[in-house]
């Protein structure tokens, strides 16, 4: 066992290991957890007790959880010193223990980090960002079409804008770029007081996702993968990430899929009228437009990013897997959040090839910190969305069920309860009270 500085490894449990290219998850895990600043100490006060709750209920003494708490953030300067907003053991701790789960956390102003936890998943590689957008019975939605809305969008986590490559408007690297640019490629279109910001994505970083989003609709046994992209105009970026996507899919994952194409043209060949006029089974995945019937394939397709945002409020149910790059799955996630109960519903994950850290994807909402008021779904979802991915899938069934009876009780925090008639206004620790209480 490495010896860690500050971080106390509990008495009793078992590191999570890799076997044969699988996780094997023993009954008494260890699983650090990153507490996060502001309402991360609300949310994750009442998280644990849910989850200990749930596993409890379900394996009775058998299998429990040994929390080990790890440190990024404000927590981690109160604890390792001025500056260090995120110790290297934490990464460590991570990289050993392989499932963790952690709370919002700070973005340091001046602290050399552009953002924590974008430095968390560079850092471990951790290139799937996995965020289901699914809606809750009686959830308040602003949208007609909200229980239609059954989507899980992997947005690659490393590249893009996102891969902190940027230089300041006049600075001397920005400079020297934009000479090079006019003199040796002839981008004379570049003005000479422009920032420079590189977007650089690759086969590697692209396919390694479409993998995960691949093996995830052949498990789930999902009906269809949308590649969100923006290649018209990006040709060599997001065009080039469609392409590398449906080399996966027909390469890799061929007796699993169908093409939008090739379904079109199998619509077509099969009884040699257009497809227009063939009734097709799947016609409610082509955007109302008859097709062939998939016999029982993922179809893959693509849609152009701008156009999503429309689909998914006019046409929610033609969506269920969507692949996209960094900056189109940082909006398009929260546009969907929007759609389903707002950010306190909104659950979250960062996948590499083996780790798993699981997360609420909103921020650390300062003002509402210590004050025991913030809704703790995202977090207990992102629980749910850790046990399953740990095999206990019986525990994430227990913990979404439980919260999805608390809400159709009306029984809910301040942001539901805003928007909902005759709700009970909970705080957060009597949610998760309640929660606990609602567990079968
Ligand atoms: P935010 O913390 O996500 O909060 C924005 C608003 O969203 C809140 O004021 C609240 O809206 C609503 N909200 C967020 N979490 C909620 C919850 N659990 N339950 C109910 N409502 C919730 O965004 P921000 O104010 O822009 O960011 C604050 C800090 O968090 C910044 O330092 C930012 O860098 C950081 N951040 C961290 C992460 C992360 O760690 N993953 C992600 C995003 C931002 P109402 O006021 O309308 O109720």
């Amino acid at each position: 066992m490495a010896g860690f500085d500050k971080i106390v490894v509990p008495d009793g449990g078992a590191k999570i290991t890799v076997d044969e290219g699988k996780l094997n998850i023993p009954a008494n895990p260890i699983i650090p957890f990153i507490e996060g600043d502001g309402i991360g100490r609300d949310i994750w006060k009442a998280s644990v007790r849910v989850f200990d709750a749930a596993v409890e209920k379900v394996y009775g003494g058998d299998r429990k959880v040994h929390w080990m708490e790890i440190y990024a953030g404000e927590k981690a300067v109160a604890t390792y010193g001025d500056g260090v907003w995120m110790p290297e053991e934490t990464f460590e701790a991570i990289r050993q223990y392989l499932v963790a789960i952690k709370g919002p956390l700070t973005t340091p102003i001046g602290g050399g980090f552009r953002s924590l936890n974008v430095t968390l998943r560079q850092v471990l590689n951790l290139y799937a960002c996995v965020r289901p957008v699914k809606h809750y019975e009686s959830v308040p939605s602003p949208s007609r079409r909200a229980d239609e809305m059954n989507m899980i969008i992997f947005r690659e986590n490393t590249e893009d804008v996102y891969s902190g490559v940027e230089f300041r408007s006049m600075s001397v690297e920005a400079k020297r770029l934009i000479k090079l640019l006019k003199e040796e490629y002839g981008m004379t279109q570049i003005r000479d007081d422009a920032g420079i910001g590189i977007k650089p994505m690759s086969p590697t970083g692209t396919k390694q996702l479409m993998r995960k989003a691949m093996n995830w609709a052949v498990e789930h046994k999902l009906p269809s993968v949308t590649l969100m992209h923006k290649g018209n105009i990006m040709k060599f970026t997001e065009g080039a990430f469609k392409d590398w996507c449906y080399e996966v899919a027909v390469e890799e994952y061929r007796s699993h899929v169908i093409t939008e194409a090739e379904l079109w043209d199998e619509a077509m060949a099969d009884d040699g009228v257009t497809p227009i006029e063939k009734p097709g089974a799947y016609a409610d995945l082509r955007g109302g437009k008859p097709a062939g019937d998939p016999n029982g394939r993922i179809v893959v397709k693509d849609r152009i990013a701008d156009s999503m945002f429309q689909q998914i409020q006019t046409r929610p149910s033609e969506y269920s897997v969507v692949v996209t790059p960094n900056l189109n799955g940082d909006y398009i996630s929260d546009a969907g959040a929007a759609m389903v109960g707002g950010l306190g519903l909104a659950s979250g994950a960062n996948i590499g090839d083996f780790i798993g850290l699981f997360e609420a994807t909103h921020g650390t909402a300062p003002k509402y910190a210590d004050k025991n008021v913030i809704n703790p779904s995202s977090l207990m979802l992102s629980g749910k969305m850790m046990f399953d991915y740990m095999g206990w899938t019986e525990v994430g069934v227990t913990l979404e069920n439980a919260i999805q009876e608390t809400i159709s009780q009306k029984r809910v925090t301040y942001d539901l309860h805003r928007q909902m008639e005759n709700a009970t206004k909970l705080s957060t620790s009597a949610y998760a009270d309640a929660i606990i209480e609602n567990m079968k």
